[in-house]
């Protein structure tokens, strides 16, 4: 037999595969921003014993390990060809930290120990600095984490078992590998055999052992083959290059137990599958006849002929309903129709009647309803206000330009009970809240069945009247009389307005202040003894009741505060005693405690450091914890491993926007809403939570009212998970909230909204916001410098120009054509303007470099001549930043735009009133102008750009 190397390749690539895109998001959403071109790909290298031909992949999640990550092998035994290989990691960067392998020699020398063991052949050891973070919001800027190094190390002992632990003050400590307290939490191990025909893959989740495929959704059995390709090639592979393509992937295994599972899972897939279809088939028939129903109710049965409903429909309410049953329907026809309901005693066009009581299964089918439409009449059936409500927006939904309903059967109940928009007002955005626009928020977030809505509060947002000092947005921001105007705006519509005021981390601009600094314990977090503490707490949440006196939950936060935490004398005392986890459960339930006397539940970010699972036993099980994951992840085991610990209200928690975003990137965020919904409502949770974080980012691109497309989507997601499918759901964005009709909407919504440019695997310029941005508020001095160091973003400017001209022409149109929500259209056209804008200044750059070279020679007629078509173009991008800049302003007073005061990544926006960094490029522009026209004359030219 020949060797196999020279038979077999060295190195494997996954490509266009559900992995690659998998693994692709995972390091998309740490890329360095300054990844050279190289790391930029990712390679992921495959090697193999020679002997056993048996090739071993190690991926690591890299949300920790940062982007460019190479896997490559340090040391293989031959005699333990099932080991997984442990791995030198290179090129680990990420914005906020470095991570680097370390020396396993220098560990050895220090003796340092793993429980009672030496660290073990092969460990890999992971050091991981923070650095110092600086925060800063309203002016006041400020150091939030000190620098920190932690230490991670994952071996695998003589049985393949996977061990993971980190070090504290010393100590290595053993984590489960379950975990998710390191973001560690998902390991993969992929077990590739190849042969001359075939390649048989099994991979294996390590947490708790399950088999991969539960996890790799995408890779279900019968996606391999035409989807699933691996693509062999040589070391150093370039993917043009790689010479096999394996079309047929034979996936088998040795094991019975996992081909049992393996198969009880493919007939769990191919069942939910079925079911799926099933109700696509619905869909498809609703969407034939033009109807757009979102969410998608469970059961619908169409039948032929309409039913008319006159423009001031009548309306009766048999024996046992009750007023605010009555009121729920009439409250929702009035939005729509515009128009109030008759109610009558004799015959009427809609029948109300309360389905019989009983004992409900489950919360959430308080909500259920049915609605039945025939030749007689509109007949509605609930058992409370919210389920007639719900029949009612149902209703609405289905009525036709001449006012007409087809007749129907519908039986319809949420999937998840408890449905909640979170919305960022203190992370950008929202500079100014204004009553009306929010309660057009409500409005339609009501149409959608959205339960909750969730503003959040971290200084700036509400007027405290107790402490007016620390709410810099003051008047602007949410004051006591306007909460309670939405409060019962929204109670009319069943939504219930849930404060979230930060009550740990998060905190710096409040705790900045000198009169809070006895509760500061360092930087951002409070103080966890100090009496004082908690009774702000309470004043705090005394105000929050009265202004939103129908939540039934105030959220306090609770996440990302480990930096700051039991740090001073007393604090760092009873956390030696209890440990930091302990003293974490304490100040928790204090402040549950203070809410529970208020007669509110306690809302809670799972902590991302372990310290919520690790204080399980010493949290009451009353509090809610929002699971959070804002990846598209193959699956969200942290669920399960929640309940299991006992905590049975726990939240799936999605977002539509993320921090560190590289771009806009809808696939992700509609396949994590839809991915963790689903998997939210398998595991019956009692709530979900979709958050739409630092508007304002992106160059003040990201304003909320654009985040109301994807929340959308997770209505859609969270009342029926199962039906949920994103192209059907464009045309009723379409359809519902733009009023277009026609077949090609879907289509338009995808390549104006979901993906206008283009696709976002793609590395160009533009993807990674933080690149975007700078453009607009450069000079074209620094504009000219970023064309000499990456000369291709020349080429890609004239590729994004295309792509934006074609979402313009469909934008443009719709601005002719809406007739619901034109000021989505107008902020989508703003934000296509923002790249155009960029692109624009680096082709007009790039002429007048070259140009600038050439007339120098030239006589002063010849050199105003050969620079008049670029002076044209710089003044109109004069205009075209007015423009933006005008934008940013209308978005501040009515769709939700406003600064984003945090973080030093975000270069766009100042601090401290509307301002915008497109007046900073406009004025680069402005003054490049003046130079050029003073050139003009007879004197010498400099040879730099003006
Ligand atoms: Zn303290």
């Amino acid at each position: 037999m020949q060797s196999p190397r020279k038979h077999w390749p060295t190195a494997a690539t996954f490509s266009k595969s559900p992995v690659e895109n998998w693994l692709q998001w995972s390091a998309w959403s740490w890329q360095s921003r300054k990844a050279d071109k190289r790391t930029r790909r990712r390679r992921y290298r495959l090697h193999y014993s020679r002997r056993a031909w048996l090739a071993v992949l190690l991926c690591v999640q890299p949300s920790l390990l940062a982007a460019p990550v190479e896997l490559v092998r340090e040391s293989f035994d031959e005699g333990a060809a099932r080991l997984p290989v442990i791995t030198v990691m290179e090129s680990l960067r990420q914005e906020q930290g470095t991570a680097r392998s370390a020396s396993l020699a220098g560990w050895r020398r220090e003796g340092v120990q793993v429980g009672t063991l030496p660290i073990p052949q092969g460990a890999l050891v992971v050091e991981y600095d923070f650095r110092a973070v600086r925060f800063g919001s309203q002016g006041q800027e400020f150091t939030s984490q000190t620098p920190s190094t932690h230490w991670y190390m994952l071996y695998a002992d003589a049985g393949g078992r996977l061990h993971l632990h980190t070090r504290h003050e010393g100590q290595w400590v053993q984590r489960e590998m379950s975990s998710s307290s390191l973001r560690l939490d998902t390991w993969y191990r992929a077990t590739v055999s190849l042969t001359r025909t075939s390649i048989a893959v099994r991979i294996e989740e390590k947490a708790g052992n399950a088999l991969v495929w539960e996890s790799l959704k995408p890779v279900a059995m019968d996606d391999i083959g035409d989807e699933m390709t691996f693509i062999l090639c040589d070391e150093a592979p370039k993917e043009e290059e790689c010479s096999t393509e394996w079309d047929n992937l034979i996936v088998s295994t040795d094991d019975p137990a996992l081909a049992k599972r393996f198969s009880a899972h493919l007939k769990a897939l191919a069942q939910e599958r079925d079911e799926q279809e099933r109700r696509r088939r619905v869909a498809a028939e609703l969407q034939k006849r033009g109807i757009a129903l979102l969410p998608m109710p469970q059961e619908v049965q169409l039948r032929a002929g309409m039913y008319r409903l006159p423009k001031a429909p009548s309306l009766k309410a048999m024996q046992g309903c009750k007023d605010a049953e009555v009121a729920a329907v009439r409250t929702a026809l009035k939005d729509v129709l515009g128009s109030e309901v008759r109610v009558v005693s004799g015959s009427a066009d809609i029948v109300l009647r309360r389905m019989s009581g009983g004992q409900l299964a489950n919360a959430r089918l308080e909500q259920q309803y049915r609605l039945a439409v025939n030749p007689k009449g509109i007949a509605i059936e609930a058992r409370s206000p919210q389920g007639f409500f719900y029949a009612a927006q149902t209703l609405c939904q289905l009525l036709d330009k001449a006012g007409s309903v087809p007749h129907v059967s519908i039986t319809d109940a949420p999937a998840i009970e408890n449905r909640l928009a979170m919305i960022a007002i203190d992370q950008g955005g929202f500079q100014v809240v204004d009553v009306d626009y929010w309660k057009r928020l409500l409005r339609e977030l009501a149409k959608v069945k959205i339960t909750h809505v969730m503003p959040y509060f971290e200084g700036a947002g509400f007027l405290y009247e107790k402490y007016p000092f620390i709410t810099a947005k003051g008047e602007n921001g949410f004051t006591r009389s306007k909460s309670r105007e939405l409060s019962e705006y929204a109670h009319q519509r069943f939504i219930k307005i849930v404060p979230q005021q930060q009550c740990l981390g998060h905190s710096g601009a409040a705790l900045h202040f000198e009169q809070l600094k006895d509760l500061r314990e360092s930087g951002d977090v409070f103080c966890s003894s100090n009496p004082k503490t908690f009774e702000f707490f309470a004043d705090l949440f005394d105000e929050l009741v009265l202004a939103f006196p129908y939540g039934d939950y105030i959220h306090v936060g609770g996440d990302e505060f480990a930096h700051g935490f039991a740090q001073c004398p007393q604090c760092k005392a009873r956390a030696e005693e209890i440990g930091k986890p302990g003293l974490y459960a304490e100040h928790m339930m204090h402040v549950r405690d203070l809410l529970k006397a208020r007669n509110r539940d306690m809302m809670i970010w799972w902590h991302e450091q372990g310290y919520t699972e690790e204080a399980a036993d010493r949290l009451a099980k009353d509090i809610v914890i929002f699971d959070w994951h804002y990846g598209n992840q193959p699956s969200y085991p942290s669920l399960d491993r929640l309940q299991k610990k006992g905590f049975v209200r726990t939240w799936a928690t999605p977002a539509v926007t993320r921090y560190y975003d590289p771009g806009d990137d809808f696939d992700n965020t509609f396949g994590n809403i839809q991915g963790f919904l689903r998997a939210g409502a398998k595991a019956n949770v009692p709530g979900e939570c979709t958050c739409t974080w630092v508007q304002g980012i992106w160059g003040g691109r990201n304003i909320f009212e654009l985040n109301l497309y994807a929340l959308l989507w997770s209505a859609e997601c969270a009342w029926n998970p199962v039906a949920s499918d994103a192209e059907l759901f464009h045309w009723k964005y379409a359809k519902l909230w733009l009023g277009l009709e026609g077949d090609g909407r879907g289509e338009e919504v995808r390549r104006a909204i979901h993906a206008p440019y283009g696709d976002a695997k793609e590395q160009k310029f533009w993807r990674d916001n933080r690149e975007l941005e700078p453009i607009i508020g450069e000079t074209p001095t620094a504009t000219a410098k970023r064309i000499a160091e990456r000369p291709e973003i020349v080429a890609e400017a004239q590729a994004l120009l295309d792509l934006c001209a074609n979402a313009r022409r469909i934008l443009e149109q719709w601005q002719k054509e809406v007739t619901r929500n034109r000021v989505t259209v107008d902020f989508l056209l703003n934000d296509v303007h923002i790249h155009e804008v960029a692109a624009r200044k680096i082709l007009a750059v790039n002429a007048l470099s070259k140009a600038w070279i050439v007339s120098r020679e030239k006589t002063p007629a010849e050199r105003k001549e050969t620079l008049a078509p670029i002076l044209t173009q710089l003044q109109s991008l004069v205009a075209d930043l007015n423009e933006i800049e005008a934008m940013y302003r209308r978005s501040v007073l009515e769709a939700g735009g406003g600064e984003c005061g945090w973080g030093g990544w975000v270069p766009f926006i100042t601090t401290g009133g509307i301002q915008f960094r497109a007046a900073e490029g406009r004025k680069g522009i402005e003054q490049a102008l003046e130079r050029i026209k003073a050139s003009e004359g007879n004197g010498p030219v400099p040879a730099n750009l003006p």
